[in-house]
């Protein structure tokens, strides 16, 4: 790739982003596609966003994503949130409009639902749970309540407070009254007869979390389910080894994570994210 005086400039504001694969999908897809632009991601603390957000404007970038802790605290400094946006109560995308005015969105929920586009039909009427009550199960529960029309949709989180919360924050959403909470120890029948099981928590994931998963009694597992892990380091978490050792479908989160990249690219560019070649940057050789 060549820089030049007319490269544009996207960026990741995050606290921490070392570790983050959004550069290598981004690059990946404006070197495949020739677009004279780079994406760079800049570890913006707390007390620096506001400035952060006025570089944004007073450089003229051609796009952000924004990601942990900023995603809520960026609200106040953007002009206009999309409805998903408002709905969600997060940015993780922000756009530039042609009146230089910062428009904030979210793509989570998108990118969410791209890999269970195959399986909406089977979805429909469905029972569905999902793991954890934070940022990223917010995304999940307003895809779910607005994708398909899943009959039940039970969040079993060990918060109970924090998952009753989320539900009263989609109340208006949720017509047919289909999210209920559960915890943890009072789910077993829920996991049983759900046809997805979503992990929104960060159990599996590459580190401290790696050997545990969201639900430990694995007996409770099926053929006829598709379970989806929103962690996508490992790609095969303990989660989906063991559903999928019981016959379940299982989905892991780099789906996701390029399917959220995608939208924001299609945002700020107008065109279609190369797949092919942003999984081969992703995959290493
Ligand atoms: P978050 O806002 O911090 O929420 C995490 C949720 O998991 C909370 O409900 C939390 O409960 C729960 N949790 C944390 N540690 C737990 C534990 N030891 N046992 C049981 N529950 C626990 O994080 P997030 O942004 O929602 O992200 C959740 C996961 O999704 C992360 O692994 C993240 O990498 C992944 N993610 C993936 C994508 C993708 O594109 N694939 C996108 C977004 C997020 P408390 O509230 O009680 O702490």
């Amino acid at each position: 790739m060549t820089l030049t005086a007319h490269t544009r400039l996207a960026l990741l504001l995050g606290d921490p982003v070392a570790h983050s694969r959004s550069p290598t999908i981004h690059n990946a897809a404006f070197d495949k596609l020739g677009i004279d632009a780079v994406y760079l991601a800049a570890r913006v603390r707390p007390d620096d966003l506001g400035d952060a957000v006025a570089g944004l404007r007073a450089l003229g970038v051609l796009g952000a994503n924004v990601t942990i802790p900023h995603k809520q605290t960026i609200v106040p400094y953007l002009d206009a949130l999309t409805p998903v946006a408002e709905a969600i109560g997060a940015v993780n995308t922000v756009v530039p409009q042609r009146d230089g005015s910062l428009l904030g969105t979210n793509t989570d929920a998108a990118g969410f639902f791209e890999p269970l586009q195959p399986y909406a039909e089977r979805l429909d009427g469905a029972e569905t749970v999902v793991f954890g009550a934070g940022g990223a199960a917010r995304a999940v529960v307003y895809a779910l309540l607005t994708e398909v029309r899943v009959a039940r949709l039970t969040l079993v989180a060990r918060s109970p407070v924090k998952a009753e919360a989320l539900a009263g924050d989609f109340a208006d959403r949720d017509t047919r009254s289909v999210v209920t909470v559960r915890a943890d120890d009072d789910a077993s029948r829920a996991v049983q007869s759900a046809t997805l099981l979503v992990n929104a928590t960060p159990l599996g994931m590459h580190g401290a979390h790696e050997a545990e998963t969201p639900w430990s009694n694995a007996d409770d597992f099926h053929a006829a389910q598709i379970a989806y892990d929103l962690v996508y380091a490992p790609a095969e978490t303990r989660f989906l080894r063991e559903a999928a050792a019981r016959g379940a479908t299982p989905l892991g989160g780099m789906a996701m994570l390029v399917g959220q990249a995608a939208e924001a690219f299609r945002l700020w560019t107008g065109q279609t994210m190369p797949h092919a070649a942003v999984l081969r940057a992703l995959t290493p050789t």
